[in-house]
């Protein structure tokens, strides 16, 4: 496939990956300067699942050097800054409340403190016009008195959806999920489903297990936000890391996961430069992990095929607007389902024909001390309709999406044109430059990769993965909450046995 490698969309080109080198008789900047030679964990990439194995890591004791090949840490969970003092966050539309207590658990009190509810979640799409608190409780209300389903059924299905775990059938698709409980119903589940196609890319093919634990999740008490913005998460994060030792280098590409003659990782090789290590956490994608830094070479047959079968999904593309200072909206919610669809489609979400959109409205409160209002637009579509346009089909494609995205938008934000400062879009092949993430993947892998993830260490001794896979270990909880686990995991392969007598 012809792939056309764009400069950086984010912060601009990034000039300064790769090893120590010599520009023009200068010497480039060494990010390695002073690291060890050996450590006993590396953990490659620091999202959030990476960030948080690395503390965790380091809080038991162990000698931790962490690696991200950007400038910035986070992953996904990251932020932009442009001219005129705006901040745009990427990843910041909501997550479950789950995020206090395990950043209160692996993090910090002051990081669980600025998790705060987002109460005005809205549909408007053309079977409804509603807006929710998104929880248990409003949507039963809702289903019940404006859908007019029995209370039962509405209780059978939450209470059906809370119960399924990771050990249950997994056979049942989630459209199969809705049929048993909403049959002939679209325009239930249009609601029941249309914020978890747009917050993990899932579809009514999916497990239904992969639906279930993520809309139970939202559905304990609604949807959260980290009030001061990622760059401040992302901050504290770090400082907690270094009040706990860990080795932290930005712009420290691993090329190479270095794997000895009996299977057992031994170090890894990063901006040319190689370093021994007892155990690796890869946090970068599953089949980067795999195929790129490990090489198929050095694992059984039957589980490359497994690995190579495993789905990524590929479909994020935003729009970032920030109106000028001293500019504002109304409140018009804090996110917003906009589907022009007369039926609920998920082919139509997931196309390039953009005709459903979020709207995430951030207002001064978001970020207190900063008084600017800002929109970030997402819209699913696939990375193979960017990826194989020409340079200036791609730049038109992405002005197309800005211009149709502000025509939608003056309908909740009258005179939006006027308003306006700054608006940039962003797509798949956007993040894959800067995760270098297969294929721009936002969300990780179908259902089949969690266990990909999970028999990593039976290929390869000491060597773990952790970061979205499977949808239910994607998202800001389900990244944070892999990486303990996985950690966990380390932990034990680093302990040695005590022998019992
Ligand atoms: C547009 C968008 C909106 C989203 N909105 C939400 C939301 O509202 N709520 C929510 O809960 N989730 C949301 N998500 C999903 C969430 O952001 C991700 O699931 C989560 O942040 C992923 O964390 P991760 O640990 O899997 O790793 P990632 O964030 O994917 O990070 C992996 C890291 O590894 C680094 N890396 C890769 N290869 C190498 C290498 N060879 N050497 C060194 N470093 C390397 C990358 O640079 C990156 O920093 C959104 C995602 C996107 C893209």
């Amino acid at each position: 496939m012809h792939f056309m490698w764009r400069p950086g969309r984010w912060s601009g080109p990034d000039l300064n990956i790769g090893r120590p080198a010599i520009f023009g008789g200068v010497m480039a900047k060494d990010f390695l300067k002073d690291a060890k030679d050996h450590y006993d964990v590396v953990v490659i990439g620091s999202g959030l699942a990476g960030l948080t194995s690395a503390n965790t890591l380091a809080r038991q004791g162990r000698s931790v050097l962490l690696l991200e090949h950007h400038y910035q840490l986070g992953g996904m969970a990251t932020w932009f800054k442009r001219r005129n003092g705006h901040i745009f966050d990427i990843s910041l539309h909501g997550f479950p409340i789950g995020m206090v207590k395990s950043c209160r658990k692996y993090w910090t009190q002051k990081i669980a403190d600025s998790i705060v509810q987002l109460k005005g979640v809205r549909f408007e799409n053309p079977q409804f016009s509603l807006q929710t608190t998104f929880d248990r409780k409003d949507f039963t209300r809702l289903i019940t008195e404006e859908f007019g389903i029995k209370h039962k059924t509405v209780d059978d299905f939450f209470t059906f959806a809370r119960k399924m775990n990771f050990y249950d059938d997994q056979a049942m698709t989630t459209g199969e999920l809705f049929e048993k409980f909403f049959p002939g119903r679209d325009d239930v589940v249009r609601l029941l489903m249309e914020p978890i196609t747009y917050a993990n890319g899932s579809t009514l093919e999916d497990p239904a297990i992969t639906y279930g634990i993520v809309f139970s999740n939202f559905m304990s008490k609604g949807v959260y936000t980290f009030q001061g913005g990622t760059d401040k998460l992302v901050n504290q994060m770090k400082d907690e890391m270094i009040e706990n030792g860990v080795d932290i280098r930005i712009r420290s590409n691993v090329e190479k996961i270095e794997v000895g003659p009996d299977r057992q990782v031994t170090g890894v090789v990063v901006n040319g430069r190689r370093i021994g290590c007892d155990a690796i956490l890869s946090n970068a994608n599953l089949k980067q992990t795999i195929f790129d830094l490990i090489g198929p070479e050095n694992l059984d047959k039957e589980y490359v095929k497994e690995a190579e079968a495993v789905r990524l999904n590929t479909s994020s593309c935003q729009v970032y607007i920030a109106l000028k200072p001293g500019e504002s909206f109304d409140h018009c919610g804090d996110l917003l389902f906009h589907s022009e669809h007369t039926g609920f489609d998920i082919d139509a979400i997931l196309s390039r024909n953009v005709s459903s959109r979020t709207f995430s409205f951030y207002y001064p409160e978001t970020r207190p001390g900063h008084d600017r209002y800002v929109i970030v637009s997402s819209t699913n579509a696939r990375f193979e309709d960017w990826a194989n346009l020409s340079e200036e089909e791609y730049a038109a494609s992405k002005q197309d999406l800005v211009d149709t995205t502000l025509d939608c938008l003056e309908q909740y934000v009258p005179n939006i044109r006027e308003k306006v400062d700054h608006a940039e879009a962003s797509t798949p092949v956007t993040f894959q430059h800067y995760t270098k993430h297969w294929r721009g993947s936002s969300f990780g892998t179908k259902f089949e990769g969690l266990d990909v993830s999970r028999k990593l260490p039976e290929q390869i001794g000491g060597l773990f993965h952790a970061g979205s896979v499977g949808i239910i270990m994607s998202g800001w909880l389900g990244a944070v909450n892999y990486g303990v686990i996985v950690s966990n995991d380390v932990d034990k392969y680093l302990t040695p046995a005590v022998a019992t007598v």
